[in-house]
């Protein structure tokens, strides 16, 4: 039978496909192995555009193999999220962050740190369609990753309800520090972020 109650990958994956339409362009916040980006650059199809950014050139040269030849429809940035609008300066249809460190790295010390996805979400949220949804998988097991949680559940918290609605979403009987979800929906247009 059809699992409903999914874990937060795949239900994160399951609410950017029911939002976003083929030709618009979106953006992979972390490009990490690529998983979101080859599943974005899908869903975009040969009219959209994917924007995929990381901070770790080894992230994105694995990405690029594991979109092979869809990398043509997607643009990947070596630089932090936190500079989206340096690059992005279209309306999109949908973004995804997965927090944390890359799997498999040597170094699983660089994280996404608290600041650099903030002022990242907030510039998408601008750019985001009406009706876009951005989801924002979280990490607090490792090292920086609680003070991270705290700060993104603290700032999303401040978002005006008329402009967006925010859920978290997680499962309650998994082991080993799986991540729970927040995900963030345009409710209606707005260019700057009202924070109250
Ligand atoms: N979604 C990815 C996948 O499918 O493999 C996994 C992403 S991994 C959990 C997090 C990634 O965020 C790491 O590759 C890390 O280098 C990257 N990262 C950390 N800080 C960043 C920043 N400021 N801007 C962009 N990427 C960043």
């Amino acid at each position: 039978s059809k699992i409903r109650l999914h874990r937060v990958l795949p239900f994160s994956k399951r609410l950017i496909s029911e939002t976003v339409l083929s030709g618009e362009t979106v953006v992979d916040a972390t490009a990490g192995n690529g998983n979101d980006t080859l599943f974005l650059a899908e869903q975009v199809g040969a009219a959209g555009k994917v924007f995929a950014f990381d901070i770790q050139e080894a992230a994105l040269v694995a990405t690029a193999e594991r979109l092979g030849e869809l990398t043509v429809r997607t643009t990947l940035i070596l630089d932090s999220h936190a500079n989206v609008d340096q690059y992005v300066n279209e309306p999109i249809g949908g973004a995804m962050f997965n927090l944390g460190y890359l799997p498999y790295a040597d170094d699983k010390t660089i994280v996404t740190k608290p600041d650099s996805t903030i002022t990242a979400i907030h510039k998408l949220l601008g750019m985001l369609k009406k009706g876009g949804i951005i989801t924002i998988s979280v990490y607090d097991g490792h090292e920086g990753g609680k003070e991270e949680r705290d700060a993104l559940l603290e700032y999303v918290k401040t978002l005006h309800q008329a402009d967006v609605h925010v859920i978290r979403y997680e499962l309650l009987n998994q082991r080993n520090n799986p991540p729970f979800l927040i995900a963030i929906e345009k409710v209606r247009d707005f260019v700057e972020v009202v924070q109250i």
